[in-house]
């Protein structure tokens, strides 16, 4: 990102942020160190940028005409909602010379339509303000994911965020039906249709979604809801392994008519390390086994039948050797529980040393493959490692993690083995047909890996839809390509 340093841009710049900063006034205007640095860091500090300001608009139409003088100026632009990226898309780079502009101010709900089952909301709301409303209407929406308290829907939206409810509900790409976003010369488009059918050419959104802002910054979204499920049931199977997994997936929507609402596999090695680790988390079960299996069902009556359901799934998987074991949660607190064994894994590879992360998908049906074959390849590779699988099993995406051996292993020696066991699991991943970044996007992280295993047509493509929406190349500069 090193600019040479002409004199008449930096004028014209300098010019620009004074006309921002009025134009936004002191509450959209914030250029203080201590102000500015939560809008500077990664929450983990893996990366640490800088700013000339960070901006917040009051409204779409302050928020454009920042735009609007940014173009004008080439002032760069990082586009931020709530900051919780994990690859590094919402952080400005080291060297950076433009602001930051965060949606945070723009956080109205703006319209709630039971019958066209949608809610429109301004691009700021945070994703659990938008799902207590939809409860309060007795409507779910059904985007789900660790950082929901925090995260705003416009970066949800922006990096098509998956999280834990994708196997019934789909990604976030799934959950919109229309989208209004400010351009990157100021221009607004109001795409904001609450349509199920709409063929009147290119569906415009989907270039948005997923774009990580380097096309525009959403500012206002139509979200799709559904009907509020009316009981839970929750339950931890042992299992052999994914196989068996993915049989038993199958028995269970079968037997539920697709009501299976989260269904997570996790690796006894992941496990043990939550239970080593994270005060309250305690093994269901009194022997130790090979693979776990949280399943989550969800349906509309109250009636016993999804448990009924469930017990007999069960039963017939433990017949065949699917399943050696199971709990079934008797309660909210008991489901909060089950829950808990599966998000506290993350929290705990912390207190094991470095861990080199990759969050990849292949179809479902060479799950357990990828697991076999890139656990196999890593432990070759590096003996000792320990290969720390988790996650959506049942939408082909695990997050498939490693920590650094027990002993003989610095922090910075092992994390200097990243970029090569990048290559093992994503060589792994790609001869499979999957994907590189199931559901975390690209930012700077997966840049170079991008670059490595994307056709050069389908970088052409990108590169020209960029080079046509954002000619000066302003928005969010670096990222993604
Ligand atoms: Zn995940």
């Amino acid at each position: 990102m090193t600019e040479l340093p002409d004199p008449t841009a930096m004028t014209q710049r300098a010019a620009a942020l004074a006309k921002i900063r009025e134009l936004v006034g002191a509450r959209g205007w914030i250029d203080s160190a201590d102000g500015m640095a939560p809008h500077l860091r990664e929450e983990r500090g893996n990366y640490v940028g800088v700013a000339a300001a960070v901006v917040k608009p009051g409204s779409v139409e302050e928020m454009a005409g920042v735009l609007r003088l940014c173009h004008g100026a080439g002032l760069p632009v990082v586009p931020q909602g709530g900051n919780t990226s994990l690859v590094g898309a919402s952080i400005p780079y080291e060297d950076f010379t433009g602001i930051v502009l965060s949606t945070g101010r723009l956080n109205r709900i703006r319209d709630l339509d039971p019958v066209n089952n949608t809610v429109t909301a301004d691009a700021g709301c945070i994703l659990q303000t938008i799902q207590q409303a939809a409860s309060d209407a007795d409507r779910l929406f059904p985007l789900s994911l660790g950082a929901e308290g925090s995260c705003q829907i416009g970066g949800n939206i922006s990096t098509n965020a998956g999280g834990v409810g994708v196997l019934r509900y789909g990604t976030m790409r799934e959950l919109v039906l229309g989208l209004e976003v400010a351009l990157p010369d100021g221009r607004v488009w109001d795409g904001l249709r609450g349509l199920r059918k709409d063929n009147t050419g290119y569906d415009l959104k989907q270039w948005f979604i997923g774009a990580e802002g380097t096309l525009g910054v959403i500012t206002g979204a139509v979200l799709k809801l559904f009907p509020k499920p009316r009981e839970t049931v929750t339950a931890v199977a042992a299992i052999p392994g994914p196989d068996a997994a993915l049989r038993l997936l199958g028995a269970l929507q079968r037997e539920t008519g697709g009501g299976v609402s989260g269904y997570e596999i996790m690796t006894r090695q992941a496990l043990q390390m939550a239970l080593d680790h994270i005060a309250g988390v305690r093994d269901p079960f009194g022997q130790v086994h090979p693979c776990y299996q949280l399943i989550e069902l969800t349906g509309p009556r109250v009636d016993g039948s999804l448990r009924a359901g469930l017990e007999d799934v069960l039963a017939a998987a433990m017949a065949d050797g699917d399943v050696r074991d199971a709990v079934i949660s008797e309660s909210g607190g008991q489901d909060r529980a089950l829950w808990r064994l599966r998000e506290a894994i993350s929290e705990a590879q912390k207190f094991e040393g470095a861990s080199i992360k990759h969050d990849v998908a292949v179809p479902v049906s060479r799950v357990a493959d990828f697991m076999r074959v890139a656990t196999a390849a890593c432990e070759a590779a590096l003996p000792g490692i320990r290969v720390v699988a988790f996650g959506h099993v049942g939408d082909g995406n695990i997050h498939f993690n490693m920590n650094q051996p027990a002993e003989g292993w610095s922090r910075d020696g092992f994390m200097a083995e990243q970029p090569r066991f990048n290559r093992i699991v994503h060589d792994i991943v790609t001869d499979m047909k999957g994907s590189i970044s199931a559901e975390h996007g690209i930012g700077r992280i997966k840049k170079a890996e991008l670059a490595h295993y994307h056709a050069p047509l389908e970088l052409e493509l990108m590169r020209a839809l960029k080079a046509q929406l954002d000619p000066k190349g302003i928005m969010n500069p670096g990222k993604v390509f």
